[in-house]
C-alpha cells in the first residue's frame, strides 16, 4: 500500500491519501486532490447531477488482432526511442479457468486511421484462436445513443 501526503486544493490542510493497494478505511474518503471532508462535500453535491456519459466496450471487427499486435510493438518501440522504456499500459487482473487456462486481456491504442480509439482484445490461453476484440465507445446515458 502506498500512501501520499497531499495538500487539499480547497481547504489547504495536509492529509494522507492512499494511492495504491487494498483500500484502507482510514483513507478511503480522501482523493488525490481533496481531503476527507472536502471529498465528502463534493460527493454529496454531485449526487443531484446525473451522469450523462459512460464508456462501454462493444465487440468490433473494424480491426484485426494482427493489426493490434503490430500497434503494440510500434507503440513500445516509439516509447523506448522517446523515453527509454516501453509505454506504460493498463494491466488487467488475471482470470483462471481449469478448462480454458488463463484469460489474457490487453489494451491497445488505435493508430493510423484508428488513432484516438481504444481497443481491448482477450482470449483464453488454451484457446488462443478465439480472440474477442472490443472497441471503447462513448454512450449518451440520456438517449442511449453511442456517440463514436
Ligand atoms: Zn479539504
Amino acid at each position: 500500500m502506498k500512501t501520499v501526503i497531499n495538500r487539499c486544493i480547497h481547504c489547504n490542510i495536509q492529509y494522507t491519501w492512499q494511492a495504491s493497494g487494498i483500500p484502507d478505511d482510514r483513507y478511503k474518503k480522501a482523493s488525490r486532490d481533496y481531503c476527507n471532508e472536502c471529498t465528502i462535500a463534493i460527493n454529496e453535491a454531485l449526487k443531484s447531477i446525473p451522469k450523462k456519459r459512460e464508456f462501454v466496450y462493444e465487440i468490433t471487427n473494424e480491426v484485426t488482432v494482427d493489426q493490434l499486435r503490430k500497434w503494440e510493438v510500434r507503440r513500445d518501440e516509439e516509447s523506448k526511442q522517446c523515453c527509454g522504456f516501453g509505454k506504460l499500459k493498463r494491466v488487467f487482473s488475471s482470470l483462471y479457468n481449469e478448462e480454458l487456462g488463463g484469460k489474457i486481456t490487453k489494451e491497445v491504442e488505435g493508430m493510423d486511421e484508428f488513432y484516438g480509439k481504444t481497443y481491448i482484445y482477450s482470449y483464453w490461453s488454451n484457446k488462443p484462436e478465439d480472440i474477442i476484440i472490443k472497441v471503447e465507445r462513448e454512450k449518451n446515458l440520456e438517449t442511449g445513443e453511442l456517440i463514436n
